[in-house]
């Protein structure tokens, strides 16, 4: 079977995709770039009966695989098809739900409830104390050594700002100042758009929350431990650090 890589991983054309038995009609535009409507289409597809050059893989998979703009607009595809299978009845009063005109929405008959795509942010932050040293941490649910910036879920009635001091106390008891907003990347697993931030260290020893945390540490950049691979936020965010602290 061949290997998707960059040079052959790509949306498929209209035609290409006629070829697949639809589940529904493809009337979910997505958006458009200055050459390309971008369509989402639901489709049963048994990966042996694709044309032998072709096969598929998942979002996951293509993750550094497809360009940037195209694996986005693949995060919107199966974010947009969860939420129409998810909220298909109105959580108020049963109805079901109907398309609304002129917004990604969904909206009740009945009661005029509207219900939109899911998103749930998260903060992502870089922690640097005075002497150039960084702040990564282990998660508990991970099986591989691997360190990297804290990250947590907004909650309801917080600012993001307020979402990164909070975070970061919980899960390892350090104070910061300088919140700074780096950039963000939407992460479809299943609907976060991650927040990234710069801060620095206020005052506190490490003192880690082991349900979420099983190490943190202070780590010059000359003994990094194992980070995580590009293209990920976390990693433009250490990049950034270690450009800095090299320079
Ligand atoms: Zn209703």
């Amino acid at each position: 079977m061949q290997r998707i890589d960059a040079t052959t991983a790509r949306a498929l054309t209209l035609d290409e995709a006629r070829s697949l038995s639809w589940l529904g009609e493809p009337e979910l535009v997505l958006g458009r770039t200055t050459t390309t409507l971008y369509w989402a289409i639901e489709a049963e597809v048994d990966d042996n009966e694709l044309e032998e050059s072709h096969h598929l893989d998942g979002l996951r998979g293509l993750h550094g695989v497809l360009d940037d703009t195209e694996w986005n607009i693949g995060g919107r595809a199966t974010q947009v098809l969860d939420w129409l299978r998810d909220h298909r009845y109105c959580g108020r009063c049963g109805t079901p739900l109907e398309r609304s005109g002129g917004e990604r929405a969904m909206q009740c008959p009945v009661d005029g409830l509207s219900v939109y795509p899911r998103l749930s942010p998260a903060v992502i932050m870089l922690v640097e104390r005075d002497d150039g040293r960084c702040l990564l941490g282990r998660s508990s649910r991970w099986d591989v050594p691997m360190y990297s910036t804290l990250a947590g879920f907004v909650e309801p009635g917080e600012t993001l700002e307020e979402t990164v001091h909070r975070e970061i106390y919980e899960e390892v008891g350090v104070h910061v100042k300088d919140v700074t907003y780096f950039g963000s990347q939407p992460w479809p697993f299943p609907n976060s758009l991650m927040i990234g931030f710069q801060a620095k260290w206020a005052g506190g020893d490490i003192r880690i929350d082991p349900t979420e945390i099983a190490d943190a540490r202070w780590f010059s950049h000359d003994e990094l431990p194992m980070i995580p691979g590009k293209p990920s936020i976390a990693r433009e965010l250490i990049d950034a650090w270690l450009e800095r602290v090299s320079a």
